[in-house]
């Protein structure tokens, strides 16, 4: 196969193995993702959202159900109705009351408002009267028109320094059903807010509540979805608004939808004591950073693996093609180059010769009578005394000379020295092989050589160097063998 064609399917070869395991490696990282990806998506929508939820839930009733708890008992407790029915003209009983609520359940603040005398008590006695044409009070008249017996509401506590705070404002009635009033406790807003953060940061989820109107009722620091916080509408947020068509009412559900691009997992709860829905918020991204970083790393190291197998391939590719060009251009049974080997190396010797105007001579030698050799002591011992010749013709020239088993029993010699010097190198080959004893299974083999010579001249080519090297080989066969002829060429170059 020429070497060009043997590059290409080693380049081949070489991307077929890279393409299959990376490939495979590609494949594999990728399904393991998304395996991953969904059964931890499964999890968090059917387990770890759900059971948030109700955690949440639970913490709330403790949490948030307590001041509607006691806002509750104000409403129902026989002192604060029989004070107000009576004449209430002494504040006192009832601001011990109050103060008593306050310290005892630990509330921000306590409040009654009289519906007949419109008077806003707190712990610390009467605040004001209240008016139907004042903004501020405003949630009185609201709370006692509405069919609901209490209300959760943000406002600004007047009675301190108007500090944002959640109250529960419950409709008190007498015996006989009548309204004569609104109670409740009021919790300071931040607090509750912490609250959330404390839920958000525990079950690294977003914790948000929402009145069945869908507004935001209550949100952490960060607000809830859109980073919206309380009063905002669901139906007002971009990434929100799809959403509301498929929300239940009243029930809750799991639900996905995408905010800035983000993939969100949705858990809903009614809560029944609030009227609201605890929304329960995981960002996809968070979630899946850990499988997500786990397939980065399955790529880095399908990566390192596929360019050490590459690096490695092409070690030992590259080792074998040099074996092979080699093997090419060697002789086997002499380890000498052959005629490809010494045309590969002869044009380079030939043209730098020609451009530095050194002198070149081209041996070409004959073993003589070898068929006889072969004839008489078997093929084997004629392959002794090629390898022996081989040797001998080593043995006297330098590493820089060029020498190659041309065929057969011939050999070329190319010496970069002038005309004297290679005759002198030639003779010594001749005289040492008549000399040599080549010993093959316990006998001793002799052989002689004939040379032919020439030097290269202006305008030679390897053919018409060879030619001429023949023709003083012929006449060295001619006039008895075992000697050196020379055939001149033209004039040096
Ligand atoms: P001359 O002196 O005229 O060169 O005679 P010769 O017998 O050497 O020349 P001829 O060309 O007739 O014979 C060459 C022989 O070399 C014939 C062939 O069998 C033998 N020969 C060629 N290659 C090998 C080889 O690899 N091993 C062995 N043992 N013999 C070889
Ligand atoms: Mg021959
Ligand atoms: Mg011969």
């Amino acid at each position: 196969m020429p070497l060009r064609n043997m590059l290409v399917s080693q380049r081949y070869l070489i991307f077929i193995v890279v393409t299959l395991l990376g490939g495979g490696f590609l494949t594999t990282s990728l399904l393991s993702y998304y395996v991953s990806r969904d059964s931890i998506r499964n999890t968090i929508a059917n387990t770890e959202l759900p059971l948030t939820s109700d955690t949440v839930y639970s913490e709330v009733l403790k949490d948030i159900l307590r001041p509607i708890l006691i806002s509750s008992m104000m409403s129902r407790d026989t002192f604060l109705r029989d004070w107000a029915i009576a004449s209430q003209k002494d504040p006192q009983p009832l601001t011990r009351y109050l103060r008593e609520v306050v310290t005892s359940y630990g509330a921000y603040t306590a409040f009654f408002v009289s519906e007949s005398s419109k008077t806003y008590y707190t712990a610390n006695g009467v605040l004001k009267i209240i008016h139907p044409d004042d903004p501020r009070d405003g949630w009185y008249y609201r709370v006692k028109e509405s069919t609901t017996p209490y209300e959760f509401e943000l406002d600004s506590d007047q009675a301190h320094h108007d500090d944002l705070a959640f109250f529960i404002n419950y409709k008190v009635y007498d015996y006989q059903n009548q309204f004569i009033g609104v109670a409740g406790v009021g919790l300071r807003a931040n607090a509750v807010v912490k609250l959330m953060d404390t839920y958000q940061q525990r079950y690294d989820s977003q914790v948000y509540f929402v009145d069945a109107q869908g507004r935001l009722t209550l949100t952490g620091t960060d607000g809830g979805p859109d980073g919206a916080h309380a009063g905002r509408s669901l139906a007002e947020l971009s990434s929100t608004r799809p959403l509301l068509s498929r929300l239940p009412t009243p029930h809750g559900g799991s639900y996905e939808y995408s905010s800035e691009g983000q993939g969100h997992l949705l858990n809903v709860r009614f809560i029944p004591e609030l009227n609201w829905y605890l929304y329960t918020d995981k960002r996809e991204d968070i979630a899946l950073n850990e499988v997500r970083s786990s397939l980065y790393l399955n790529l880095l190291i399908c990566l390192v693996v596929m360019l050490a197998v590459m690096a490695l391939l092409y070690r030992v590719v590259r080792r074998y093609q040099i074996h092979i060009e080699k093997m090419a251009t060697l002789d086997t049974l002499t380890a000498l180059p052959n005629r490809r080997g010494f045309d590969l190396l002869v044009v380079q010797a030939m043209r730098e010769a020609q451009r530095e105007r050194e002198p070149l001579a081209l041996l070409l030698f004959d073993l003589d009578h070898f068929k006889r050799l072969n004839d008489t002591f078997g093929h084997l011992a004629g392959d002794c005394v090629l390898r022996g010749f081989a040797h001998v013709l080593r043995s006297c020239l330098r590493k820089a000379d060029i020498v190659c088993r041309w065929g057969g029993e011939e050999f070329i010699v190319l010496l970069r020295t002038d005309s004297e010097h290679a005759q002198q190198i030639a003779e010594k080959i001749r005289l040492r092989t008549e000399q040599q004893a080549f010993a093959f299974e316990g006998q001793s083999l002799h052989a002689t050589s004939s040379v032919g010579m020439t030097m290269v001249g202006e305008g030679d080519t390897l053919q018409s160097l060879i030619a001429r090297a023949d023709q003083a080989l012929y006449r060295a066969k001619e006039s008895g063998r075992n000697r050196l002829c020379l055939e001149p060429g033209p004039t040096p170059p």
